[in-house]
């Protein structure tokens, strides 16, 4: 089954690299937001297995965005993944607070970045199994 990933990232260099390491691989369909209030906006009509969150983006950082989707009762299973340069215990413990379920530092270790994809893009079907894939394939 195909596991739907919504990557929010400002960074364009950084979103090419996740999208180069994340459509390698055909279990994944890749969404990419260049910032908060897009991603919101797509979670609008779009409800993926995964989130990935850079925490630092102008405008609506990644905390912000992740505190508005664990509060939104349709969003809020949704897992999210935070990436970010920072690696201080009090910036994992902020992101962890806002309601990320992990923290991946940057620059990622490709084989870490991808098991960890891997482990919380199938979290949720393991919780509710009524969830069905999005149609239109
Ligand atoms: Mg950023």
């Amino acid at each position: 089954m195909v596991r739907q990933i919504l990557l929010v990232e400002d960074n364009l260099s950084n979103r090419e690299l996740f999208v180069e390491i994340l459509r390698l691989n055909k279990a994944y369909e890749l969404h990419v937001a260049e910032n908060g209030i897009q991603a919101l906006e797509m979670l609008e009509t779009f409800s993926p297995d995964l989130i990935l969150m850079d925490i630092h983006m102008p405008e609506m950082d990644g905390l912000a965005v992740t505190r508005t989707i664990k509060s939104t009762p349709e969003l809020a299973s949704i897992p999210i993944v935070a990436l970010s340069a920072l690696a201080m215990k009090s910036d994992i413990q902020s992101a962890l607070e806002a309601g990320c379920v992990d923290y991946i530092t940057k620059p990622i270790r490709i084989r870490d970045f991808l098991e960890k994809v891997a482990q919380y893009s199938t979290a949720r079907e393991v919780q509710s199994p009524g969830y069905k894939e999005p149609t239109g394939l």
